[in-house]
């Protein structure tokens, strides 16, 4: 029997960062994972910003996580020896004269003058009839090379079961649990979508999201920043690809890439690019999200030793290290 302390089920965004957390902590522990390639976490585009959503808030909590995901990111970078974090400003253009009236009003006050510049230089190939703003203290993570390295790493350390876990063969004894071979005193379940199957932790209410992502080729320079026009945004990947997405098909669960969400980014991209580009790669993952956007970090009322941080929607990689320091500390009793 392999004695560890805690098993992480799950290496999404937040089973890496868990288990990161509990690196840090010096804590023995395992993680166990399928290794699919058509999750949430491995296409997700990654990025952050202080200034979201339709109305382009601000949320106080936003302004302690994102130095808190830098700080976190800088350190796995070094771990992993990769370049995973990128911080550049989100290149804004406006859709509509009312966006840009709106996003020149708020820059005018105290909350929001340092998070949007006004006027920066046009860039090449991209439509801006209206202009643009950059949204600073932004930038994006390549989450598909933090979850494909960590997994390396966590390879070379044994600390990795590449298996689906099935919870119905975890015995749950007084103190430890056991499984396959494993004994431990915690299991932390990190499982995206997948936690609907979880029978410890159900009624989570636990919404799916269904989000499309575009890899283009767009044979024309433009920049190394985030470009975002109407709700759609344009990554660089290298190589003149780009990653754009996305969609929010709320409580739908289906994982076939189908047509509309395609199209939906196309005609958007449409509007955004000059030139022609072609589309060589179209995914679709599922987000966890929740009714009230809160993140679940629970423990389990009857079974103390089993914990579970899920709802991370889609701020993944804003919220992850936030609440995985967070659900670690809760299972250290902190
Ligand atoms: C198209 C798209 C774009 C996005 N863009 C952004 C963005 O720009 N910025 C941002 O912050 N967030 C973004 N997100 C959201 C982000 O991806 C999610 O918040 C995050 O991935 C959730 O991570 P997770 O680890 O909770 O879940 P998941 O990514 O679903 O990971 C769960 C893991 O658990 C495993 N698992 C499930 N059940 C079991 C089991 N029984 N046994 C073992 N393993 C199991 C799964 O295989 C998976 O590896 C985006 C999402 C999508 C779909």
């Amino acid at each position: 029997m392999k004695k560890i302390n805690t098993l992480v089920v799950g290496q999404g965004i937040a089973g890496t960062l868990v288990a990161f957390m509990l690196h840090r902590h010096k804590i023995p522990f395992m993680v166990i994972d399928p290794g699919e390639t058509n999750t949430s976490s491995r296409i997700a585009a990654g990025m952050f910003t202080p200034v979201s959503g339709k109305r382009k808030t601000i949320h106080p909590d936003v302004l302690l996580q994102i130095p808190f995901a830098i700080k976190i990111c800088r350190e796995i970078e070094q771990l992993l020896g990769a370049a995973i974090l990128h911080l550049h400003n989100i290149y804004q253009v406006f859709n509509s004269v009312t966006e840009k009236n709106d996003l020149l009003s708020k820059s005018a006050t105290a909350e929001f003058e340092k998070y949007i510049l006004f006027n920066p230089p046009a860039l090449p190939n991209i439509k801006q009839e209206t202009g643009a703003c950059e949204i600073t203290h932004s930038g994006w993570v390549d989450c598909g090379l933090l979850i494909t390295r960590f997994a390396e790493w966590l390879k070379q350390n044994e600390a990795l079961t590449e298996a689906a876990f099935v919870h119905q063969e975890l015995e749950t004894g007084n103190k430890l649990m056991e499984y396959h071979g494993m004994q431990f005193s915690k299991i932390i379940f990190c499982e995206g979508y997948g936690a609907i199957h979880n029978p410890f932790f159900h009624n989570q209410n636990i919404i799916p999201c269904k989000g499309d992502m575009l890899t283009i080729l767009y044979d024309h320079p433009v920049t190394d920043r985030i470009v975002k026009k109407d709700g759609i945004y344009l990554i660089p990947a290298g190589n003149n690809l780009f990653r754009a997405g996305s969609t929010y098909g709320w409580n739908n669960n289906s994982t076939q890439p189908d047509e509309s969400g395609k199209k939906l980014i196309e005609d958007r991209l449409d509007a955004m690019l000059e030139n022609k580009y072609t589309t060589i790669d179209h995914r679709v993952a599922i987000r966890p999200t929740t009714q009230n956007r809160e993140v679940i970090v629970r423990q389990h009322p009857k079974h103390t030793g089993m914990f579970m941080l899920n709802g991370l929607g889609t701020k993944g990689i804003l919220q992850g290290p936030w609440w995985a320091k967070r659900v670690v500390e809760l299972c250290e009793g902190q």
